[in-house]
């Protein structure tokens, strides 16, 4: 134990990784951060924290920061340190000289999850006003855009239902692909004290996550399916539902769309989706299922959590709008303890997609061929607007590899590692005439990189992020940026070289026109969110003291909508050459692709990726545990250690991707979801084999 002896002074702030999002109190002794406490009056963890967000904070002060920007003309080329105003007039020339040469449409930018609403909203007015088209997109493009896309048909709005406080109140838990232990630490231990409560759990998952056993818990049923089967299995859990009559007509008349329940009624109630019908390719049985469905049903208030098991699939949005469609079916959604409530990874996922950051949506999910929500936009931004829809990440990299797109701006987010198919994004970005990377460290993207801006930490800025309960909270500076600038004063800086005047003064300015823009922000400012702690959104003048449970009066959209969800098994399949399905997870102690956690001293952050493999397959491949092996698919290959155990079936392998050297993302495909190119990153064929390490 290390005496830090008496801090001088704290701040409240928000955890910057997962998102749960628990404040902490930042602990000061002058201008240097001691220790980080978890905040007991913090709304989403109530004191509580995990390892990631109360120790893994020493990579603001890592020494692989960097501070000073930096350009180079060609990325062979070595790095040069220029001054800010050197590397600001420089971006700002090389855009304009693409955009008068190849067209405005020619350059586009991505905000980060990692950011501040106020971040995200000034990068996608940037690119909006400043750029004058729609391409900007965000890294929720490869977790959760399958989420944006299927609550905001059926329910209409693209947010989870409930507050994490109303899981108290939950009899029956759903977890579908997601992990909340290792992956959403607080609310997983949240959950687990519910469970021991007495609340039943049903798992949908094809590993057998430590919820489905671990002490005085233990889950009713474990529905171990085969990766890439969701659809299947959720629209066989509605066969149930429907054929054994355990529908909630009266809520289902009253809220949602009768005539297309009908249709989905009719559509789920086919032999073909029963559990006895699917059982040959899901591998669960159906009696499993359909006792299952039957809890679902019948047990009481039952919420639903999910993750990217369910999103990073080509049916991802098919299986967020399959999941809706069993909660509406049941009346369980719109009350305490009952709902649909995506997962969120990183910690500003909500809020990064709230403020605008994809190509078809401004601010608060209104299309950007809305007239009148454009209209408020052009005439606060004093600027016209593009009413069609921009460049999704990998339409900008496709259209990059076809000499059409030139240019790119990047907060935050390093897509060489996080995106699939790496391949691809490389001869993407080495097409392009000016990549702009804004980021902490230099990271893989930074290598075709022509402009590097540091970037700064969530310890060194003011702002907002939004959790995965639509709970907005205050993020406060605790320390100067080591690189002299918050991110959005960086942005503000490059648009008004650019010539698209920004005069923000401080980050609340922006919140205040978010307000003014966003109708589901209505009543949001910092002296609100200061006084209450936090707001959950919409905070509007019917709710304004926020909307823990949303769709309670009726659904966003007014009538709930059912929508059929036909399953079309993946063009992923396995064969001689590769006969396993690879699927990919978190563990506890990383996170993501390891930037802060490695930066971070603490043996713990050092655990490698491991390669689960059933003993059954090991053995056949002469594998033991701790052996290396090689993890090949069509796309690429990797090596990384065995770690042979039945939590996965025969079949099935699974790793995580924490760590550049593994790269896990090498060898997934090229597939992704048919709505909104979230990728396939869950269902890869692979082969493993023994090897002699990397
Ligand atoms: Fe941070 Fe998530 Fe851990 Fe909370 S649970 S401390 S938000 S990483």
């Amino acid at each position: 134990v290390i005496d830090i002896g008496q801090p001088e002074h704290s701040v409240v702030t928000t955890c910057a990784y997962c998102g749960v999002g628990c404040t902490f109190k930042a602990e000061m002794r002058g201008e240097e951060l001691v220790r980080m406490v978890p905040w007991k009056d913090g709304k989403a963890n109530h004191g509580h924290s995990c390892v990631k967000g109360r120790f893994a904070w020493g990579y603001a002060n890592h020494r692989e920061r960097i501070t000073q920007p930096m350009i180079r003309a060609s990325t062979s080329d070595p790095w040069r340190e220029v001054s800010w105003q050197e590397a600001i007039d420089y971006t700002a020339s090389e855009f304009r000289r693409i955009q008068q040469t190849y067209g405005r449409g020619s350059v586009g930018g991505i905000t980060s999850s990692r950011c501040t609403n106020e971040e995200t909203f000034l990068v996608q007015k940037l690119v909006r006003a400043g750029f004058g088209n729609n391409n900007v997109d965000t890294c929720a493009r490869v977790c959760h855009s399958p989420t944006g896309y299927g609550l905001k048909t059926t329910f209409g709005t693209s947010a989870g239902t409930q507050d994490f406080d109303s899981v108290d109140h939950a009899d029956v838990i759903m977890v579908i692909g997601a992990n909340p232990t290792d992956g959403h630490p607080v609310f997983g231990s949240r959950m687990k004290k519910r469970l021991r409560q007495g609340a039943r759990l049903i798992v949908i998952d094809p590993r057998r996550i430590d919820l489905v056993r671990t002490p005085h818990v233990e889950a009713d049923h474990h529905l171990a399916l085969q990766p890439g089967t969701n659809v299947a299995m959720l629209t066989a859990l509605a066969h149930v539902v429907v054929t054994e009559g355990l529908v909630n007509e009266s809520y289902v008349r009253e809220r949602c769309d009768w005539d297309a329940f009908q249709d989905w009624a009719a559509f789920v109630a086919q032999e073909n989706h029963s559990p006895e019908a699917v059982e040959a390719f899901t591998r669960v049985p159906a009696s499993d299922v359909r006792a299952a469905a039957r809890l679902y049903a019948t047990g009481g208030n039952a919420a639903i959590y999910y993750g990217l098991g369910v999103t990073e699939h080509s049916q991802g949005s098919t299986t967020v709008m399959a999941i809706a469609n069993l909660a509406m079916a049941t009346g369980n959604v719109g009350k305490l303890g009952a709902g649909v409530n995506p997962l969120r990874g990183q910690n500003n996922v909500q809020g990064a997609c709230d403020m605008g950051s994809f190509p078809h949506e401004l601010s608060g999910y209104r299309h950007v061929s809305d007239d009148t929500a454009r209209q408020l936009f052009e005439a606060m931004w004093k600027t016209e607007l593009d009413s069609e829809p921009g460049l999704r990440i990998p339409n900008m990299l496709d259209e990059a590899v076809a000499g059409r797109f030139k240019a790119i701006y990047i907060q935050g987010e390093d897509i060489l590692q996080s995106d699939p198919n790496t391949r691809h994004v490389t001869a993407g970005l080495e097409a392009m005439e000016c990549v702009v990377v804004q980021d902490l460290f230099l990271n893989e993207t930074a290598m075709h990189a022509h402009v590097f801006l540091p970037g700064s930490t969530f310890l060194e800025k003011d702002g907002t992020f939004t959790n995965a309960e639509r709970r907005i909270q205050r993020v406060r500076r605790v320390m100067a940026p080591l690189n002299g600038y918050a991110d959005w004063e960086i942005t503000q800086m490059l648009s008004n070289a650019l010539g698209y005047p920004m005069h923000y003064e401080h980050p609340s300015e922006i919140m205040d026109e978010v307000a003014a823009l966003t109708p589901t922000f209505a009543g949001v400012n910092y002296a609100r969110l200061d006084a209450a702690g936090s707001l959950q959104w919409p905070v509007t003048t019917a709710a304004p003291e926020g909307t823990p449970t949303m769709h309670m009066e009726g659904f966003v959209r007014g009538k709930g909508l059912f929508v059929l969800t036909e399953y079309v098994a993946t063009d992923e399949k396995t064969g001689p050459r590769y006969p396993l399905l690879l699927t990919t997870g978190r563990i506890l102690s990383q996170y993501n692709v390891g930037a802060q956690t490695r930066r971070t001293a603490n043996v713990v952050w050092h655990e490698e990726d491991l390669l689960e493999i059933h003993p059954h397959d090991a053995e056949e491949r002469g594998v033991k545990d701790g052996d290396f092996v090689k993890l090949a698919s069509r796309a690429g290959e990797t090596a990384l250690r065995a770690k042979v155990t039945d939590r996965v079936a025969p079949g099935v392998v699974y790793t995580t991707f924490h760590h550049p050297l593994t790269q896990a993302n090498v060898v997934t495909t090229e597939y992704s979801d048919w709505a909104t190119n979230c990728p396939e990153y869950k269902v890869t064929a692979v082969q493993v084999s023994p090897s002699n390490g990397p």
